[in-house]
């Protein structure tokens, strides 16, 4: 068996998010398979306070060494329309989480 060696990175400088969305026939519902890595090593990283194992109803973290997050999700408007100032505000806070994590971490 081949061991890799661990690099010198101190993996805070960038990172790639990986994401997988899938449709559960069976359910009808939606699963996000979120998987975070190093950008400048490609070492993944783990989710943590989340139960290791399968589930299509609760968060879990896929159980080889739980590089990979399987979240339920489901669009806001499953239980009825989503006023378009709504809408409006989330993008809006995206907007403004990604200018101010630009601004803090100097991108
Ligand atoms: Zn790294």
């Amino acid at each position: 068996m081949k061991i890799i060696e661990f690099t010198r990175c101190n993996h805070r400088k960038a990172h790639r998010v990986e994401a997988d969305i899938c449709n559960l026939l069976d359910s009808g519902g939606y699963m996000a398979d979120i998987r975070i890595v190093c950008d400048d090593c490609g070492m993944p990283f783990r989710f943590l306070g989340l139960p290791s194992g399968v589930s299509t109803t609760i968060p879990m973290r896929g159980a080889f060494m739980g590089v990979e997050a399987c979240l339920p999700i489901e669009p806001i408007d499953i239980d009825g329309p989503v006023p378009e100032n709504t809408l409006k505000a989330i993008k809006d806070t995206w907007a403004e989480s990604a200018e101010r994590r630009k601004r803090e971490w100097k991108l």
